[in-house]
């Protein structure tokens, strides 16, 4: 097995100076001791992070262990999420539906590594203040929310990601409409009136789509959603690094869910989605009828890499509701359940607003 393809043996890591934990810190952007002080670098080399063959991707699995990381697997019962905490963890709650029933897990699996990581800059307070900062934005939310701002449930967690890359040739063909309007006379009771009708003038057209798609970036996630990742783009992806365990220490992290074959797909079907755009667009018109497209795609490859999220999911009238902080950029986004009793004073208002118009109208005030 090559040095790369196994995950180092990194256990946990001793602080050289004082014998106590290294932790990677994203206020500090470094591997520091929480009790000395003691700081590392991180290395910011990338040059590991290079596309690989689609068509290779089963070779590229591994027997994974998880204790070399110093972590163990945990299971999740009620959302079926996997993911890594340290071992020394006590109590474990799963990140991504709250639920305390996990159970470890031997974990005995072929895994393909990631090559690339982003890590966390930011720290748990700053997530704490960008999401409270957040939450209080919006006229429509109910005020218990404000007091949520104690986020015990507010998890970093090192998200599983597939990027991919593909060229593309499309072909395609179709009908333009471009709209008019025609003056025509018809009898509207008993008299003759002259109209004004819209119309449509078809085109039949076609042409070729050549497209090269860079880094499409699939969840390869079984707790995090693939919206739930959207809401909170983009990622500097340019500012990936190799992948180290290291930047991992004091982390949660989940390991894949969505194997590589069915994240291919999901990529793929986000590519015809935006080709079928640009050939729409290629096509042009007012409207538009009968877009075909016909696509190749190959030259494939793909990236294996972890990325930095702030999740948190709590309930509120036994619904659950899920935030996603971007721990790179610090991009924040989520669902917030509507007050109803703020909605009814606004609508209520408003009907008053249109109701007192009208009726200074009525008396002659408002012409
Ligand atoms: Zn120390
Ligand atoms: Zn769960």
């Amino acid at each position: 097995m090559s040095e790369s393809a196994v995950i180092h043996d990194s256990l946990k890591l001793p602080c050289p100076s004082c014998g106590s934990q290294l932790l990677y810190s994203a206020k500090f952007k470094q591997l520091r001791c929480t009790h000395c002080g003691y700081s590392e670098e991180i290395d910011k080399s990338n040059d590991k992070v290079v596309e690989q063959s689609l068509k290779d991707a089963a070779s590229q699995a591994v027997n994974f262990v998880p204790e070399a990381l110093g972590k163990k697997v945990f299971d999740c019962q009620n959302c079926g999420s996997k993911f890594m905490v340290e071992s020394d963890k006590l109590k474990v709650k799963c990140g991504f539906c709250g639920s305390t029933n996990v159970n470890l897990e031997a974990y005995q699996h072929q895994y393909i590594q990631p090559i690339g990581i982003i890590p966390f800059y930011v720290s748990r307070d700053e997530a704490e203040t960008l999401f409270s900062d957040w939450i209080k934005k919006g006229w429509f939310h109910p005020n218990k929310l404000k007091k949520l701002a104690a986020l015990e449930d507010l998890h970093g967690i090192y998200i599983p990601c597939w990027t991919f890359d593909a060229q593309t040739e499309s072909d395609w063909q179709g009908e333009a409409g471009y709209y008019y309007t025609e003056t025509v006379r018809v009898r509207v009771n008993g008299q003759m009136q002259t109209q004004q009708v819209q119309k449509v003038r078809w085109q039949w057209r076609s042409g070729h789509l050549s497209h090269f798609f860079d880094d499409i970036l699939v969840v390869a996630s079984t707790g995090l959603k693939q919206r739930e990742l959207e809401w909170v783009l983009p990622f500097r992806l340019e500012e990936t690094v190799n992948f180290d365990p290291r930047l991992m220490l004091g982390w949660e992290s989940e390991i894949y869910g969505i194997e590589i074959d069915k994240g291919y797909q999901i990529g793929e079907g986000i590519m015809e989605n935006k080709i079928r755009q640009m050939c729409s667009a290629q096509l042009g018109g007012d409207t538009q009828r009968n877009l075909a497209v016909s696509s190749q795609i190959f030259s494939q490859t793909f990236k294996h890499v972890v990325l930095p999220i702030w999740i948190c999911s709590y309930q509120y009238q036994g619904k659950v509701f899920h935030f996603t902080i971007n721990g790179q950029t610090g991009k924040v986004n989520g669902e917030k359940p509507l007050s109803w009793i703020k909605i009814a004073i606004l609508v209520l208002l408003f009907a008053l607003l249109i109701f007192g118009i009208y009726m200074l109208r009525q008396s002659g005030v408002l012409q």
